[in-house]
């Protein structure tokens, strides 16, 4: 008989610059609207913890983006203290962490025992997940692909 625990996700930790935002373009990512819209509204607890300080809060506004979050930081390093808020020690798989740093907020899911996808994309998909980390559950190419995730089992939320 096939038995296991499946933790639904209910929270999802968004990286900002590279992941939903283009810091080249001062734009969101193509699709990342439609994702956060998307997503909002199947009512997940959504996050930002991105890097930056007040000029990101500045882009946020400007872009209307903030509405889809329930929290917004900003910070100038990202820490596991600062994810463990948002990761329940008790059953941290119902976390998500998505991201473009594969050693940065991607280890940092991990390592508390989240699930994290990885946006392989741009400047930063060359760094490889680190050895003594669990990898990422799943890998995609742009923002827009998180809709299709089976991690997310949308029609079933
Ligand atoms: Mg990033």
């Amino acid at each position: 008989m096939l038995c296991y625990t499946y933790f639904m996700i209910e929270r999802i930790i968004f990286d900002w610059k590279r992941t939903l935002y283009d810091p080249s373009e001062k734009t969101l990512l193509p699709g990342a609207e439609q994702v956060l819209r998307e997503l909002a509204e199947q009512s997940f607890d959504m996050i930002l913890i991105g890097k930056g300080q007040d000029d990101m809060d500045e882009v946020i506004d400007a872009l209307d983006a903030r509405k889809y979050f329930r929290v917004v930081h900003f910070v100038a390093a990202k820490s596991d203290e600062l994810f463990g808020r948002y990761i329940p020690p008790e059953k941290p798989e119902t976390s998500l962490v998505v991201g473009d740093r594969a050693q940065g907020e991607i280890a940092i899911g991990k390592s508390l025992g989240a699930r994290a996808i990885w946006v392989r994309t741009g400047q930063f998909s060359d760094e490889m997940p680190l050895p003594d980390v669990p990898p990422p559950d799943e890998t995609i190419e742009d923002i827009a692909s998180l809709l299709g995730s089976p991690l997310l089992d949308l029609q079933h939320h």
